[in-house]
């Protein structure tokens, strides 16, 4: 008799991740008719209405098997991006991509590395592949702490995650910071060091003043990839669609892992036609910022903690446990995430949802936290507490 497990350690020891609610089950379970989702940091007008036309056309060719080259789709991008075809692979999210990297770069008895405090993607990918996966904590900022990221780096160190902007948090670190600590990190390796991943799921979002110049990055250091997706600013969550930026030895091997129609037909002439139209995209990224900071004001005066965010979502502290809040949120109809499985009980996510879904928030805010809404010097209910 076998007395192999059925499992790995790592697979055993996964908790399901509960993404943010269907706003259709809200409806079912608490009976709200028009329930809002400000849990995914979807984007909350929609993609650019050239995806609804280009869908369309292709409905008529679903019969067929979707384009396993992605030729054309890696075409635009190569356009948009100056990186060439060869060295872009796409994925059925750029999650998938997260997986696909550790699947095939993660040897036996090497680990992940990360922070604390960040995309659940990575963890959950080291354990679905049953690797080791090292984490350290934010910084007193809430951000990634690299330093202390760096000091965790051994001979054994094959892959590291930096969501740039992070998620949750908002954070955002600067070309120097993650440049300081490639330096560091790569000194320990006599040839190669790990293989550095810049998720910049939100990097549409993100001043580009402010935004770290990563293609320079990839160019002058192979082993580093560039995630980014269709799902946040392109407006794109529902048909799953992110890309890899990589050098021709990483992209090779993607290649090898990943299952030849990983992107369907519907998510490729999608996002051909969302890139097409940088326009809708603009339009996009300054209403966010707009309707973002004018959230974290009114937020702010109410008592919150609220750092800084470069993406389209706030990470908002209560200053009390921010599960009943999330809940009686919940049974109004307004859907958030809470962060208590980031180590975050105080908190919830919010997204930056239309003004009109934003108002109601806050309307549903003031009357569960007892705050007269009438009253313009909003009362602090209770300071949030400052994190050590
Ligand atoms: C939303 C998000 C993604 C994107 O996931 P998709 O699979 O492309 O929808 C990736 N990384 C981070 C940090 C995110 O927040």
């Amino acid at each position: 008799m076998s007395k192999l497990p059925l499992v790995s350690d790592e697979v055993a020891a996964i908790i399901p991740p509960v993404p943010g609610k269907p706003i259709e089950e809200v409806t079912r379970e608490y009976g709200v008719s028009e329930p809002i989702k400000l849990a995914s940091n979807e984007n909350p007008i929609g993609p650019s209405p050239a995806v609804a036309v280009a869908v369309n056309e292709a409905l008529s060719s679903l019969n067929h098997y979707p384009d396993g080259g992605q030729y054309n789709l890696k075409r635009a991008l190569s356009q948009k991006t100056g990186v060439r075809p060869e060295n872009i692979v796409l994925g059925n999210g750029s999650n998938e991509l997260i997986s696909l990297l550790i699947q095939a770069f993660v040897l036996p008895n090497t680990h992940v590395l990360t922070s604390e405090g960040t995309f659940i993607a990575y963890q959950l990918g080291a354990q679905a592949n049953s690797r080791a996966i090292v984490t350290t904590p934010l910084d007193e900022m809430g951000g990634y702490d690299l330093d202390a990221m760096a000091e965790k780096v051994t001979p054994l160190t094959r892959m590291v995650f930096i969501a740039n902007p992070n998620n949750p948090t908002g954070s955002l670190l600067s070309g120097k910071q993650i440049q300081r600590f490639i330096e560091k990190i790569d000194q320990k390796f006599e040839d190669e060091g790990p293989i550095l991943v810049l998720d910049e799921a939100y990097f549409e979002y993100v001043d580009p003043a402010l935004s770290p110049n990563s293609l320079a990055i990839l160019a002058a250091r192979p082993r580093t990839v560039i995630l980014r997706t269709f799902s946040k600013a392109y407006g794109l969550a529902g048909l799953r669609c992110g890309y890899g930026l990589m050098s021709d030895g990483l992209s090779h091997h993607i290649n090898q892992v990943r299952t030849p129609f990983n992107v369907n037909t519907l998510a490729q002439v999608a996002a051909i036609a969302a890139l097409s139209d940088q326009t809708s995209l603009r339009r996009t990224c300054k209403f966010n910022r707009h309707n973002r900071e004018w959230l974290r004001n009114e937020l702010l005066r109410r008592g919150c903690l609220i750092r800084p965010s470069h993406a389209n979502f706030l990470l908002v502290d209560f200053g009390q446990d921010a599960q009943p809040i999330y809940q009686q949120l919940l049974e109004r109809g307004v859907i958030t995430r809470p962060m208590g499985v980031y180590g975050m009980p105080n908190s919830l996510r919010i997204s930056v949802g239309l003004p009109s879904e934003l108002n109601r928030l806050l309307s549903d805010l003031d009357q569960i936290l007892g705050l007269n809404d009438s009253d313009d010097s909003v009362i602090p209910f209770k300071r949030a507490n400052r994190r050590a």
